[in-house]
């Protein structure tokens, strides 16, 4: 019985180190532009990102590709081919509509319905990431700081030099202590810069200590400390996501994030089954957080939620892969939902909307301009703000 090995570890790419040259021309950390609250047009009072790792716009809009079902890699894990009988007829079914309903409940049955949704080239519709690296590290920087950066061109585990609207938000007293993260992936903590930011911060294998322990969070650190480590650098996602539902009940913060990992690194793997089993998966954990949610008035009609991935990958044999030998990995798409965005469902002949246009999105929906506070990020989705 083949071991799961080191190979399955996160695609990386080594490139020459610019971190020290990266810490002298460091920009500075924020502008710190007008703090007193500003009024805004918008319902909007909270913000929920939910990024999953290196997901394609193509089993989102057309469901499972029953070519790649069979597909189990070469460290395929015990009962492989079980398991992908069992997720072919989880979710290959005879019509596009039905294969992708089947496989995102969630963005299918509420998003498509109540929001908008955008990628799905073949109905004219352009999302991707604008970083030209297309892995993961630069895909997170974009879309939380609002614009590619040429600095972070590798997925070593090094602090941002760059200001994320996460941290930009919480230096508003509107938001001061209400920001959290939540990844199953170590670079998360490096990524929101916990150290210089003071955002709470949770990733990967990582006991949660920022709360009063409950009895539901004490198990999820045992489990986190002592189950197996199959990737030594990212934990399953059930432990992170439930670690973080535990904070919503909490803490209720206004601005949230939660990097969901095993799409990604079983994609890398080759293992279509377990990559189609991590999809799911996270449809239906954005979908318990969303009707969570909905039953807590301070986020009840007031939240927007953005889901996405940080890169797209290959199409045919190089599915498994992303990054800049892979065209197609730049592709993404985006899906919104919330009180201000009208629901225009599945868009078609839309205007290209960049991963780097949802940090200011996500400020405009809080009234807050971090286009003009960093004019480098992407202009706001015009068609997000509008209902
Ligand atoms: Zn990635």
């Amino acid at each position: 019985m083949p071991a799961l090995a080191p190979t399955l570890t996160r695609f990386r790419k080594r490139f020459i180190q610019f971190a020290a040259l990266s810490l002298i021309f460091a920009p500075p950390l924020s502008p710190f532009a007008h703090a007193e609250p500003k009024s805004t047009a918008h319902k909007t009072r909270n913000v929920i990102v939910v990024m999953i790792d290196g997901m394609r716009w193509q089993e989102v809009f057309h469901g499972a590709d029953p070519s790649l079902a069979k597909e189990l890699g070469p460290d395929a894990i015990p009962a492989g081919k079980e398991r992908a009988a069992l997720a072919e007829k989880a979710y290959v079914r005879s019509t596009v509509a039905d294969s992708r309903a089947a496989l995102f409940p969630f963005l299918w049955g509420q998003v498509a319905v109540h929001g908008q949704l955008f990628g799905n080239r073949d109905l004219g519709s352009d999302s991707h990431v604008t970083n030209g690296f297309d892995f993961s590290y630069p895909g997170y920087n974009e879309t939380l700081t609002g614009a590619g950066d040429p600095r972070i061109n590798s997925n070593d585990n090094i602090p941002n030099p760059n200001v994320t609207v996460f941290e930009w938000l919480n230096q508003k007293p509107d938001f001061k202590g209400r920001v959290a993260a939540f990844g199953a992936w170590e670079n998360f903590d490096n990524i929101f810069n916990k150290a210089r930011s003071g955002i709470v911060t949770n990733s990967s294998y990582t006991p949660f200590t920022d709360m009063p322990v409950t009895p539901e969070l004490a198990l999820l650190n045992h489990l986190k400390e002592e189950s197996v480590r199959v990737w030594p650098d990212e934990i399953f996602d059930p432990p992170m996501f439930y670690t973080a539902l535990e904070y919503v009940k909490y803490a209720k913060p206004r601005v949230l994030f939660l990097g969901l990992g095993e799409t990604d690194d079983w994609a890398h793997a080759g293992s279509y089954a377990e990559y189609l089993n991590a999809a799911h998966r996270s449809d239906e954990y954005i979908g318990k957080l969303w009707a969570l949610i909905q039953t807590m008035p301070e986020y009840k009609d007031q939240t927007t939620l953005v889901v996405l991935p940080d890169h797209g990958r290959g199409v045919g044999v190089k599915w498994t892969t992303h990054g800049q030998e892979t065209p197609e990995s730049s592709q993404t798409w985006m899906a919104w939902i919330g009180p201000d965005t009208a629901a225009l469902g599945e868009r078609s002949n839309a205007l290209p909307v960049t991963e780097s246009q949802v940090a200011a999105t996500l400020a405009a929906l809080l009234g807050e301009d971090y286009h003009a506070a960093f004019p480098k990020s992407g202009a706001p989705i015009a068609d997000i703000l509008a209902k």
